[in-house]
C-alpha cells in the first residue's frame, strides 16, 4: 500500500459561458510530475458524496477560478467583485471543514488561499486596485511563467523553499484583507499583501496567491507540489 501513489482531488474550474466544468493542465502536471494521481471532483456538496471523496481522496487541491462571494464573508457586492460561483462556493464549504476534520492535506492556489481564508472566517479585498493601494503588478499579462513581484518567506514557507525571497507570478484582484485566526501568514508581497497562508495544528495546509501551476518548470513550483504531495502519502 505504501508505494500507491495518492489520489489528488482537484477541484474544478466553471465556465459560465459554456455552463461547462474544465481544468488548467497545469494543475493536473504539477500533481503528476510529484508522483500523485490528479482527479478532477464533481460539483456537489451533498454530506453522501462528498463524504466519500474525504475518505477516498488523499489530499485536495483548491483551484483558481471566480470571485468567492462576499456574502461569506458577511459584506455587500462591490461593483468591482467579479463572478462568483455558487455551486463551487457550497462545495468548497463542505471541502474545506470535511477535509480539515479529517486532517487530509490541503493545497490552495489564488482563489484557493482566498477561499480557505474565507472558509476559516477571514475576509478579502474585492478588488485590490481599489481598496487596497499598491504600486505592484498583482494582475500580470502573459505569459505567466515569468515573475511580477517578489515575496518575502517567512515560517513554514521559508524552511520549505530554503529562501527568504522568491519571485512569483501574480494574476488576482481579490486578496486577504482580514487573516482567519486559524491561519498563520508564510509570504507577504513588498507592499504588505498575504500572499501565502499556513494552518500550524494541520497535517499540511498550505495555500499560495500566486500560481505554481503556470510555472511547473520553476524550483519553487516543484517544491509546494512535491511537499504537498509527500504529506498525501501519510494518509
Ligand atoms: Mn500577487
Amino acid at each position: 500500500m505504501e508505494n500507491k501513489p495518492p489520489i489528488i482531488g482537484i477541484v474544478p474550474l466553471w465556465d459560465s459561458e459554456k455552463d461547462s466544468l474544465w481544468m488548467h493542465p497545469g494543475y493536473m502536471d504539477g500533481i503528476a510530475q510529484a508522483g500523485a494521481l490528479p482527479v478532477m471532483m464533481p460539483l456537489c456538496s451533498g454530506a453522501d458524496l462528498m463524504g466519500i471523496a474525504i475518505e477516498r481522496f488523499d489530499g485536495f487541491l483548491l483551484t483558481g477560478g471566480q470571485d468567492v462571494s462576499p456574502a461569506m464573508y458577511g459584506e455587500p457586492f462591490r461593483e468591482e467583485c467579479g463572478e462568483i460561483c455558487e455551486s463551487r462556493d457550497a462545495m468548497e464549504t463542505f471541502l474545506v471543514r470535511a477535509a480539515i476534520s479529517a486532517d487530509k492535506p490541503i493545497f490552495g492556489i489564488c482563489r484557493g488561499i482566498q477561499f480557505l481564508n474565507v472558509a476559516l472566517g477571514g475576509a478579502l479585498y474585492q478588488d485590490i486596485p481599489t481598496e487596497f493601494r499598491s504600486g505592484l503588478q498583482h494582475s500580470q499579462k502573459p505569459p505567466y511563467d515569468t515573475p511580477a513581484h517578489s515575496v518575502e518567506t517567512t515560517g513554514f514557507l521559508r524552511r520549505l523553499l530554503g529562501a527568504d525571497m522568491v519571485d512569483v507570478n501574480s494574476s488576482h484582484h481579490q486578496g486577504i484583507k482580514t487573516l482567519s485566526s486559524e491561519l498563520e501568514p508564510c509570504a507577504m508581497a513588498p507592499d504588505g499583501l498575504i500572499e501565502a497562508v499556513h494552518m500550524p495544528d494541520a497535517r499540511f495546509v498550505l495555500a499560495v496567491q500566486w500560481h505554481p501551476e503556470l510555472a511547473n518548470q520553476w524550483e519553487s513550483s516543484r517544491t509546494l507540489f512535491s511537499a504537498f504531495v509527500e504529506a498525501c502519502r501519510k494518509s
